[in-house]
């Protein structure tokens, strides 16, 4: 059974980020959506919501699991027997902070490999951080965000 993690902050979760998985469905057997709780950046929603909001998204996927972990993507990839981390590239500018992370990767655990996907370009722009920027600014995040967060975005203003 080929497993992937798709490691991120989701926050929260973004039509891009459901493109990508929906690929990363297509290709691997499961796909372990996980949401890193040790990120650096500050958060913008608890991860608990996160959580929910990425498992109401994805309740017609039927080989993707919804979790969030501490520590090291390496150590969380081992304990679910996953060999293939999924990320996501948008434009060049990704790429750098991508192929090294996926390195320090790869030098902590050889086994461990890290595939790069694209979404559809109507995705590609979008981020979590333009997306909190336009709401923050009352613009309309509806064509970026699934249903369920957007439901949950409008209900929290
Ligand atoms: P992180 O803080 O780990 O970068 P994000 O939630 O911002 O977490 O992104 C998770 C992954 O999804 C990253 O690899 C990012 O490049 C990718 N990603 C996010 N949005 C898009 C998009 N619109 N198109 C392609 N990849 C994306």
């Amino acid at each position: 059974m080929k497993i992937a993690i798709y490691p991120g902050s989701f926050d929260p979760v973004t039509k891009g980020h459901l493109d990508i998985l929906k690929t990363g469905a297509e290709i691997f057997d499961k796909v372990i959506i996980a949401v890193a709780k040790n990120s650096e950046k500050k958060g913008f929603l608890p991860i608990e919501e996160r959580v929910k909001l990425i498992k109401e998204s994805t309740k017609d996927f039927n080989n993707v699991e919804v979790d969030s972990f501490d520590g090291l993507t390496i150590e969380y990839a081992k304990k679910k027997r996953a060999k293939v981390l999924i990320r996501g590239l948008r434009a060049v500018s990704d790429f750098e902070y991508e192929l090294q992370l996926s390195q320090a990767n790869s030098a902590l655990c050889e086994e461990i490999r890290t595939v790069f996907l694209t979404t559809k370009p109507k995705y590609n722009f979008i981020s979590s951080s333009t997306i909190k920027e336009i709401y923050i600014n009352n613009g309309d995040i509806s064509k970026f965000v699934p249903e369920p967060v957007y439901n949950y975005l409008m209900e929290k203003k």
